[in-house]
């Protein structure tokens, strides 16, 4: 079996970053993927915008030309998975790594499809795949939704949206723009600081007009077939109608997978362990790359602050 340089786990913009950083310091590399190529953004709400300009966006000082100041969804498909097609990297999609262990100094990978050995594992296998589930009744049922991916299911439905992030307003605002009957459960007292700042005065001013519902400082206790209960502002349990419930309540790494491999986890984020100039984890040679970085506290890192993570790691391998 070729022993690789580099084998990146997942082919997100930052494992994209980390192979075409291998290549130009001619070291063997090759992605596995579970999905297609920047899987994550394909399954990114259809009509979304990022928050960061395109050259924000960039890896490998390619530039990213974008019509808008900030691009769309499709624009950063274009963007990334042309990249790898013209760059010509290393990828097998539609594979999943399910183990990596290390036996000696080099790493073992066991794959849905295959197994592989390499001196050296980037893991950068983001957040997106796990939602963080709010564990009430009836969060099983078909009409809750954890990925939010356009407004037109939605039309003249009674539509109740979870949280107050960037996410939970996109879906709010597309989907009562649909003509659904939209109330927001929030449970903190404001919308989130977070929200896109051309976005923010449009939240507010539907919610003041009334012609989105909000209830702050309320969280959703139960949901049944033709309603929810959830626990208002003064604590008194209320029960509305509802057909549907887009549960934005976030995304976690996959932790196991990340304990599995050795990695320790700390405190009450959960944050894996690594060193911030390196980027290698408690395991030698196993590095962690891009928004995985941040555990539970998935806001700490983007590809904007996180396209660094590449070079460190690629650095540090050479240099050892
Ligand atoms: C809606 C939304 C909007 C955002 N907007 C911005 C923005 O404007 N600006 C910004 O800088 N950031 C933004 N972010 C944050 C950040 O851009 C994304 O999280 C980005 O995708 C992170 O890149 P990544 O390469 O670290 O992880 P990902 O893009 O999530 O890539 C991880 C990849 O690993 C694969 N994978 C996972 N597990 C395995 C496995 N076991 N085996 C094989 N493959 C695996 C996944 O399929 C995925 O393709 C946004 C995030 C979201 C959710």
């Amino acid at each position: 079996m070729e022993i690789l340089d580099i084998l990146i786990i997942g082919a997100g913009p930052i494992g994209l970053n980390c192979a075409l950083e291998a290549k130009k310091n001619n070291l063997s590399y090759l992605i596995i993927e579970k999905g297609t190529i920047v899987n994550s953004l394909y399954n990114y709400p259809l009509y979304m915008r990022f928050f960061s300009t395109a050259e924000k966006l960039e890896i490998a000082e390619i530039p990213f030309i974008s019509a808008a100041p900030k691009p769309g969804r499709q624009e950063a498909l274009e963007y990334y998975q042309g990249i790898a097609r013209q760059k010509n990297i290393n990828i097998n999609l539609y594979e999943k790594v399910l183990k990596v262990s290390k036996n000696g100094n080099i790493f073992e990978i066991e794959t849905s499809k295959s197994k592989y050995a390499a001196k050296n594992v980037i893991i950068s296998t983001g957040f997106y795949d796990i939602p963080n589930l709010m564990n009430i009744p009836g969060e099983n049922l078909e009409k809750v939704k954890h990925y939010y991916t356009e407004p037109y299911p939605y039309a003249q439905q009674k539509i109740v949206v979870i949280g107050s992030s960037n996410s939970s307003v996109d879906a709010a605002l597309e989907t009562y723009r649909k003509g659904a009957e939209v109330t927001m459960i929030i449970r903190n007292s404001e919308i989130s600081e977070n929200v896109k700042y051309w976005v923010k005065p449009d939240i507010e001013n539907r919610i003041s007009e009334e012609s989105i519902k909000a209830h702050f400082n309320a969280e959703l206790i139960e949901i049944k077939e033709n309603s929810v209960v959830f626990k208002d502002k003064n604590d008194e349990i209320q029960e509305i109608e509802n057909d549907f419930v887009l549960a934005m309540t976030g995304y976690l790494p996959d932790f196991n997978f990340l304990k599995n491999s050795g990695i320790d986890l700390q405190g009450e984020c959960l944050n894996p362990v690594y060193d911030p100039e390196t980027m290698e984890t408690n395991i030698e040679n196993l590095y962690l790359a891009g928004v995985v970085c941040g555990g539970k506290d998935t806001h700490l890192w983007f590809i904007e602050n996180s396209r660094i993570h590449a070079e460190m790691i690629i650095r540090n391998i050479l240099s050892t």
